[in-house]
């Protein structure tokens, strides 16, 4: 007996690996994609190099991307979400909307991969000036020269001789609520850090930080690298504000090392922006009506043993849906809501049998 094809929201990472593993277990799938591309972040975003291998992103996502446009049990729907739902997996009937109108469907199962957004550095706390001075940009801005091999000043346009990361904007900031380690940043910072010295060898990089986070391999493969390979120079401090003096930006703070104020003029300023749950993830969420967990990101109910399990049986979900999260955090979790997806189904098919 068929079942009803699994229905997957979002096509960013963990969006192309659930549909990809769904549709290698033999089912079929409705990969549905509110933007006109797939790839999500790294797409969307232009994200030069992957960390921690410095893969070129476009390629390794591309390759995700065709595994599951020519793969023929996936129908991928882009500029397309979802609008409305009634009844329960594995008999749910979803409304989609897209270019050509609203069309219904029923789905077994859902695995939702909405992924995340940036934070914006320009929030009335935030006193870096990210949109009053044009010197100042956030990684993903970065990651776009980074992408097109030519890093400059942006308000001159020629390459730079001193730029800093500052960590953690936007993330482990209680004012603000979002009281989260973003996971990401300090090694996309390192990466960053390192692809500028490469580009730009007279460039000096400094990263001002609270503690530095390259968990896991990270460690080795880009913090010791920008340090030691690369001599980039890292100063633990808490910067309170970025200021215009003259033709540079001026980073004033406090190094906590020496404990003593510092205030150094820079050519680039870097925001490392965190995670926060992205929009379409909070919609997602109201419409299949999940729990969202104290930080806003789509509950998971099955703790560190079953990080997928929503509190609704048959609907999973994985990647940056459910809170910071790598690559490599996102990809696991797809296939795993993808195992967990046609597992749930089969289980109705064992009953009714
Ligand atoms: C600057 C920066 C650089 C990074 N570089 C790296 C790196 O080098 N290595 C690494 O491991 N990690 C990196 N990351 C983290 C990486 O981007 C994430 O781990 C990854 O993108 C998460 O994938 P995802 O599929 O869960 O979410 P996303 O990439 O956010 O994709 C979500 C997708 O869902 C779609 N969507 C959202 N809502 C809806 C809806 N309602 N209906 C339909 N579609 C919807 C979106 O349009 C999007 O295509 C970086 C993060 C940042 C901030
Ligand atoms: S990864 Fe680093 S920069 Fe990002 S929030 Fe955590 S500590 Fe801060």
């Amino acid at each position: 007996m068929e079942t009803h094809p699994i229905l997957v929201v979002g096509s960013g990472p963990a969006g192309l690996e659930a549909a990809r593993s769904v549709a290698e277990l033999g089912h079929r799938v409705v990969l549905v994609e509110r933007s006109l591309a797939l790839g999500g972040a790294p797409i969307a975003e232009n994200y030069a190099a992957l960390t921690p291998d410095l893969d070129d992103a476009e390629t390794a996502m591309n390759r995700m991307i065709e595994a599951v446009r020519t793969d023929p049990l996936v129908d991928i729907r882009t500029s397309t979400t979802v609008v409305a739902t009634s009844g329960q997996a594995p008999e749910l009937a979803v409304t989609m909307k897209g270019p050509k109108g609203e069309d219904s469907l029923t789905v077994g199962a859902v695995i939702l991969c909405t992924g995340f957004q940036h934070f914006d550095p320009g929030r009335e706390t935030q006193l870096y000036g990210y949109y009053e001075h044009d010197d100042v940009i956030t990684l993903v801005d970065a990651e776009r020269m980074l992408k097109a091999h030519q890093f400059v000043r942006p308000s001159t346009g020629q390459p730079p001789r001193r730029v800093c990361f500052i960590q953690c904007v936007g993330s482990r900031d209680r004012q603000i609520g979002n009281t989260w380690c973003s996971k990401v940043c300090c090694g996309i910072a390192c990466k960053e850090a390192i692809e500028i010295r490469q580009l730009v060898p007279d460039c000096e990089v400094f990263v001002f930080y609270i503690d530095m986070r390259t968990y896991g391999f990270w460690e080795d493969q880009v913090y010791w690298r920008a340090q030691e390979e690369y001599k980039v120079s890292f100063i633990r401090g808490i910067v309170t504000e970025v200021t215009k003096r003259g033709d540079t930006v001026v980073v004033k703070g406090e190094d906590t090392t020496m404990g003593r104020p510092v205030e150094v003029p820079m050519d680039v300023v870097i925001l490392s922006v965190g995670m926060e749950p992205s929009v379409g993830t909070r919609e997602m969420a109201k419409l299949f009506d999940l729990p969202l967990e104290p930080h806003g990101y789509i509950a998971t109910v099955g703790g560190p043993l079953n990080p997928v399990a929503t509190a609704r049986p048959g609907i999973f979900a994985a990647g940056a849906a459910t809170g910071p999260a790598d690559l490599e955090d996102s990809i696991s979790m797809a296939g795993a809501a993808a195992v967990k997806a046609a597992g749930f189904l089969r289980k109705g098919l064992r009953k009714a049998g």
